[in-house]
């Protein structure tokens, strides 16, 4: 059984109809990267997945882990294992980011998690991604740069292990080091194979060093086309003409 499923869905924000009839199916382990030039609806996309009430289903279904979720809150979609990644992470003062991380672990668990073990784990972690530990009690993203705002979701993929992560231009505006730390995280992450990855992108920066099973190309809302993870490759070289006369306005 697949992880999530999305069958015939179309979207709208703003009472402009964005997504329309997208199907596709992630299982457990596996990677797919969906790109598609700047104003596709790729974004849309992950906002509509993550359910974030600006965006309105006007058709079709999503299922996760087994569950018809359309109509499910961010909320419940975060708790029952989903995550994003967004292109402009929130900054929340007075929220440090062990206190978010462990929060966040703990309504996953529906349990409590030993301050003692977390602490551990998350110094660990931070280490990895060459973070200073005094981010831990810094405030959520508030002066962070870009590149350590990306860091801190790395690191929050890293610790909390999503069952469905959205992975949305993660690599945008990143100097070489942060790229190649954000991806040596997100392989981290990968090597579990215990959840699903999908990773928006119109750069492939990210993707040199990662495994990727399936590439999606979207155009004016539509995917036009599906492949492996040569396709982005291709897409690399030749970039996405082929398949901009594949859609209607797509020209
Ligand atoms: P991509 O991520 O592929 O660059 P987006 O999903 O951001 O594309 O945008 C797709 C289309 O939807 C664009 O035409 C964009 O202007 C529009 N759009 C996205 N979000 C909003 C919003 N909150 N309000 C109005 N229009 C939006
Ligand atoms: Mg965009
Ligand atoms: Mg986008």
């Amino acid at each position: 059984e697949p992880i999530l499923k999305i069958s015939q869905l179309t979207a709208r924000v703003e009472e402009k109809e964005i997504l329309h009839d997208i199907n596709f199916e992630m299982r457990k382990g596996e990677t797919h990267v969906l790109m598609g030039p700047n104003g596709a609806g790729k974004s849309t996309l992950g906002y509509v997945l993550m359910g974030n009430p600006k965006y309105e289903v006007t058709g079709g279904s999503i299922s996760f882990k087994g569950k018809d979720i359309t109509a499910e809150s961010a909320d419940k979609r975060a708790k029952d294992g989903m995550f994003l990644s967004f292109q402009e992470p929130l900054e929340v003062p007075g929220l440090s980011v062990s206190n978010f991380i462990r929060n966040a672990l703990q309504q996953k668990k529906g349990g409590y998690v030993r301050l003692w073990d977390f602490k551990k784990e998350l110094k660990k972690n931070l280490e990895f991604l060459d973070l200073d530990d005094s981010y831990a009690e810094r405030s959520l993203n508030v002066g962070f740069s870009g590149g350590e705002k990306k860091k801190i979701e790395t690191l929050q993929l890293m610790m909390l292990r999503p069952s469905l992560a959205i992975l949305d231009e993660t690599d945008s505006g990143l100097d070489v080091d942060a790229v190649r730390l954000v991806s040596k995280g997100v392989e981290e992450y990968q090597k579990d194979r215990d959840g699903a990855l999908l990773i928006i992108t119109h750069s492939t920066r990210i993707l040199e060093s990662l495994h990727v099973d399936y590439t999606h190309v979207m155009v004016n809302g539509h995917i036009v086309a599906t492949g492996d993870g040569s396709m982005v490759e291709e897409i690399n070289e030749k970039g996405y003409e082929r398949f901009l006369n594949s859609v209607p306005g797509g020209d």
